[in-house]
């Protein structure tokens, strides 16, 4: 299988997996919390802001499942958009 192949393949497996909210969940986690690598990502969230308080670690429901607003966002994320 060639690459080009290979990329036409994991369209067509997303586009399966488009109705499976599990799938969809997971992808939101990654572009949620970014490399997990980098200084922006290694920050603490703040525990103070709409986000944070939502999050079950602050005592909130986790109905948002949004980034910290005070916190950066992830370095290599804004390298690969830029
Ligand atoms: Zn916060
Ligand atoms: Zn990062």
């Amino acid at each position: 299988m060639d690459l080009e192949n290979f990329y036409e393949y994991k369209a067509v497996m997303i586009l399966n997996n488009l109705n499976n909210s599990t799938y969809l969940k997971n992808l939101n986690r990654i572009r949620f919390y970014g490399c997990k690598k980098c200084k922006n990502c290694k920050m603490v969230d703040c525990g103070i802001c709409i986000a944070c308080k939502d999050k079950p670690r602050f005592g909130g429901l986790g109905i948002r499942k949004q980034a910290c607003k005070y916190k950066p966002r992830c370095l290599n994320i804004s390298k690969t958009i830029n």
